[in-house]
């Protein structure tokens, strides 16, 4: 009898990249075969799913990568090392030929197939190398674990994106934009609420975009609304142009889809967005953030924006800092432009040295963030509906549905709160700390 192959998940990256992970894990979990452990000291196959989308990213990877190489079961030959995700979809040919430490480097595409049923030995993946099919279509039925925590899920609608935008290394790494089919979503919601998911987090590169079968995302929204009433449903990286007002009217009409909009505008001044390859400007985006706000006033707008783009004059700076004070954003975040090889905007000029950039996204990114915790402080006194998601080291931790997991604020309360993890209580914002929000039960 062949020995449990012990196989160990390392997840850096995004969201999409987690439940990727999450996908190639349960996977490894129903297979006989294997034995999924947490310690990568004592795998014998360890899987490190990585994130390429910027140079950061590229070097965070690269890191995880030699110190995983460099523990003594791996050095011996004991342990094989597979790098899975955007490093190994961008870079893999290049890095197989200077890491041959590296058993595999497997693509976003492949890294289902590699753990499907029957489970593959490691030489059959060797000899099948370049001919494998590529991975089953995203939000396909398939075991969905969640690691993300207790209370909540991600649920990953869509993968790759089909626009241009011209710092995005995305499209190349995941290739042009696909939808999940209805079915396959509504199959692995119905497993991710059985399994106590209290909110399902829809999450892909361009989420408004998603269709299938005629059905648009307000229509997915709505199916799921009315098949989960009890479940938070929250709707992650929405392109500001995909925000109809079809969609709009389902966010209005069921309680359970949080009034949040997670709308990575990029720029507010419209000739860098117009370099950026994105449409619209700061007029147009603040009547879009106006009329989400009319509809519905509890709305939370989040963004992503970007600092120091290629040829960002001083006055298109102070553009960019106006329209974050216009916006009022909620929350969000500010990050210095990073130029990729292979995106359109390598190529253009002048690039910006690293200290103006940084100098610029940190004025934005202080602005951004001090707006975000005054509109904190006026919660104070405030009685807020929230979600009961962990624990930490200081009692239970919740957040509000103008509040996603992970990236937003959090509000926490004292232990003994009379509610299961995902149980939905009415408590009152006592303090506010920053990012951190101190509650009391009511
Ligand atoms: S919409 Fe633009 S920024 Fe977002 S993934 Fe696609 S190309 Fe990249």
């Amino acid at each position: 009898m062949h020995a449990l192959e012990r196989t160990c998940f390392l997840t850096l990256g995004c969201s999409k990249n987690e439940v990727d992970s999450d996908k190639m894990r349960a996977l490894a979990e129903a297979d006989p075969a294997r034995l999924v452990v947490d310690d990568p000291a004592c795998a014998d196959l360890i899987v490190i799913n990585t994130c390429a989308f910027i140079t950061a990213a590229i070097e965070e990877a690269l890191s995880l990568i030699f110190d995983v190489l460099e523990l003594p079961r791996v050095k011996s030959g004991q342990t094989k090392v597979v790098v899975a995700g955007c490093l190994a979809s961008r870079y893999g040919d290049e890095l197989a030929k200077s890491l041959p430490e590296v058993k595999f480097f497997l693509p976003c595409d492949e890294e289902l197939v590699f753990f499907a049923p029957p489970a593959p030995t490691a030489e059959a993946v060797s000899q099948a190398s370049g001919s494998v099919e590529v991975g089953s279509e995203p939000g396909s039925a398939r075991p969905a674990l969640r690691t993300t925590g207790q209370a909540w899920a991600y649920l990953k609608i869509a993968d790759g994106c089909s626009r241009s935008c011209s710092f995005c290394s995305i499209p190349a790494i995941k290739g042009p934009f696909r939808s999940a089919s209805q079915d396959a979503i509504l199959a692995e919601a119905d497993q991710l609420v059985t399994s106590g998911a209290a909110e399902l987090d829809l999450i892909a590169q361009d989420s408004g975009l998603w269709h299938s079968a005629g059905h648009d995302l307000a229509d997915l929204l709505e199916l799921l609304a009315e098949r989960f009433p009890d479940t938070w449903l929250r709707v992650l990286y929405l392109y500001p142009e995909t925000v109809s007002d079809k969609l709009l009217a389902v966010f209005d009409a069921h309680a359970n889809i949080c009034d949040y909009f997670d709308l990575p505008f990029q720029h507010g001044d419209p000739a860098v967005l117009q370099a950026m390859k994105r449409p619209g400007g700061a007029s147009e985006y603040l009547r879009l953030i106006a009329k989400i706000r009319d509809r519905l006033p509890d709305a939370a707008i989040r963004t992503t924006l970007i600092s120091g783009f290629p040829g960002e004059s001083a006055a298109q700076h102070r553009n960019l800092l106006h329209f974050i004070e216009q916006a009022s954003f909620d929350s969000g975040g500010v990050f210095a432009y990073s130029r990729e090889l292979g995106t359109a905007a390598f190529d253009l000029h002048p690039q910006h040295g690293e200290s103006l950039k940084l100098a610029r996204q940190q004025e934005a990114n202080d602005l951004l963030q001090s707006i975000a915790a005054d509109k904190l402080q006026a919660l104070v006194g405030r009685r807020v509906e929230v979600l009961l998601e962990g624990r930490d080291e200081d009692g239970l931790t919740a957040r509000s549905r103008q509040m996603a997991p992970e990236v937003d604020a959090l509000i926490h309360l004292p232990e003994g709160a009379d509610a299961k993890l995902g149980g939905v209580l009415q408590v009152r914002i006592e303090e506010a700390a920053g990012f951190d929000l101190f509650a009391s039960l009511l």
